[in-house]
């Protein structure tokens, strides 16, 4: 990376500085809400208390050309993902119980079911809103300069740490501004901070689908898990949604819906309805125009069937739902892997028989194709596997896993961290994977994330260590909105902000919240 030709990254500070500069970032996070909640079996109803979130002492350099090719990149996967959502012969074939990934897997499976259902009932369906993050990583193939981007997944559901992002470019502002860093680098200027108004952004998104619902004082639901810590990062939206559109949010669990969701059977109306005194205003029943999922993505949200059976429920009103459960099946990994196939972009994107002015240059497309590493599935047929290598029963796509393995990541059809499996531990993965489930694996080509960069990380609540000096990588998340559905078949959408997380170079994961990785900002190059 250039910043590693000039310089140390990050540069050196003496242990006075390093205090110092903990001291205010810790201070500054505490008392700008970069925060979590503290570690509890259960989180009391009313919090008394915050720890910082995990946080970087330094913005991370990160190229401006693949910065920005990022961010044009967006306004396409938006346009993407909302087609590939509206598409209901491809997502039965991908993901479906009969054709697809769903017959496999369970969670999966049990998602389509209630979206058949909903069709087979001919329930007539509403907009539907997405507020998408597409993540990457600088690519720098031979432990060279970073020549280009690389997509790591496109999120539709629960799309995390906007809010959080943004206070933590804020932070680094903060520190530039009262320290000047100590002057230890030239590249700390101003104009290489890029602004970030992520929260602004998911409002606004959230505010359009609320805004063509049509009823003013209906309110905002989103969905939360139990025992959340990340609280703040959803609490920021709302305060947004509140503040600059007047427009109220109400949270319940999974649980708490199981009691309190009404939906009529004439007009299809959601409505929330509590005992007494749950709601702020001290009503007791409230309409619903849009569900947002901050929970939902994961199977341990739905511990029972019935779980599944109010997210149907949920979803058979006429609220516009962020995501629907279309739009979440479009975010699975499979999906991210067959639109590698030939062609298929062409159908979303190009084909102008389909999408009349709506489509996009081949040159856009090349540049989108740019941005992916080699994919397939493990049940798939690919060519150039070696076929002497396994066992002789095994498809040429588990062969070529096997032999690739020192370069490969597989993952299932999950979210939110934890669930992969790295290169040495693919081989005996694939020989305990039994042969029907290899349908739910896709199998990705590592992105070289670039050497030699390094940053202090500061982790949540403080620990008694400090900042500790750590040799990282950095993966950068783009938001975007999209509010599609009607019977136009326009997506209106947006780019929004951005994110970027920073790990220890020696974890394969990267999630905030499954703790193994912090908080940063880019610094541009
Ligand atoms: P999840 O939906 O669980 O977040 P991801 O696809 O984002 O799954 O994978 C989790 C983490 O694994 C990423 O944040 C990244 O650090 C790492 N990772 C995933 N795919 C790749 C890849 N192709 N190359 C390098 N690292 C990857
Ligand atoms: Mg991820
Ligand atoms: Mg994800």
């Amino acid at each position: 990376m250039a910043v590693s030709l000039l310089e140390q990254w990050p540069p050196v500070l003496s242990k006075v500085q390093l205090e110092s500069l903990t001291l205010q970032a810790t201070t500054y996070a505490l008392s700008h809400g970069l925060v979590y909640l503290p570690v509890a079996t259960v989180q009391p109803p009313a919090p008394t208390s915050t720890i910082h979130a995990p946080l970087a002492l330094f913005p991370s350099p990160f190229p401006r050309r693949l910065f920005q090719h990022a961010q044009r990149l967006q306004r396409i996967y938006n346009v993407l993902y909302a087609r590939v959502a509206m598409d209901e012969e491809f997502l039965d074939r991908v993901m479906g119980e009969v054709e697809g990934v769903g017959k496999v897997d369970e969670f999966t499976g049990q998602l389509w079911r209630r979206w058949r259902k909903l069709r087979d009932e001919n329930v007539p369906r509403p907009l539907q809103l997405g507020l998408f993050r597409s993540d990457y990583l600088a690519h720098a193939p031979g432990n060279g300069e970073p020549t280009s981007l690389k997509q790591v997944e496109f999120n539709t559901i629960s799309s995390s740490f906007g809010a959080l992002s943004e206070r933590s470019a804020n932070l680094h502002r903060y520190l530039f501004k009262s320290t000047q860093y100590y002057e230890v680098s030239s590249h700390l200027r101003e104009e290489n901070f890029p602004s970030n108004n992520t929260v602004a952004g998911l409002a606004e998104g959230l505010a359009e689908a609320h805004k063509a619902y049509g009823v003013p004082n209906a309110r905002i639901l989103f969905v939360v898990q139990e025992n959340e810590r990340n609280v703040f990062d959803q609490r920021w939206i709302e305060y947004e949604l509140l503040e600059k559109h007047g427009i109220h949010v109400v949270r319940q669990t999974f649980r708490q819906l199981g009691q309190s969701v009404t939906v009529d059977s004439a007009t299809r109306v959601l409505r929330i309805t509590t005992p007494s005194g749950l709601l702020s205003d001290g009503s007791k029943s409230v309409e619903i125009s849009t569900v947002y999922f901050r929970a939902g993505y994961t199977p341990t949200d739905y511990p029972t069937p019935e779980f599944y059976d109010t997210r149907y429920l949920l979803e058979s009103s006429r609220a516009i739902q962020c995501p629907s459960i279309q739009l979440q099946l479009a975010g699975g990994k499979k999906v991210q892997q067959v639109l590698t196939n030939p062609g298929v972009l062409e159908r979303f994107l190009g084909d102008s028989s389909r999408w009349g002015t709506e489509v996009f240059t081949p040159a856009e497309l090349d540049e989108l194709r740019s941005s992916w590493m080699d994919m397939w599935g493990l049940d798939e047929d690919v060519p150039n596997a070696n076929p002497t290598s396994g066992p002789a029963n095994e498809c040429s796509g588990v062969r070529r896993a096997r032999e690739l393995s020192a370069k490969l990541v597989l993952k299932p059809q999950r979210e939110g961290g934890g669930n992969n499996v790295y290169k040495e531990a693919i081989p005996a993965f694939l020989d305990s994977l039994p042969v029907q489930e290899r349908e739910a694996w896709i199998a990705m080509e590592l992105i070289a994330a670039p050497e030699g960069l390094g940053n202090y990380l500061v982790r949540a609540g403080g620990g008694t260590e400090g900042a500790v000096k750590a040799e990282v990588i950095s993966e950068l998340g783009i938001f975007g909105w999209a509010l599609f559905g009607g019977a136009d078949g326009r997506v209106k959408e947006k780019e929004i902000g951005w994110l970027l997380r920073t790990k220890g170079k020696d974890s394969n994961e990267g999630g905030v919240a499954a703790g193994f990785s912090v908080l940063d900002s880019v610094l541009l190059i």
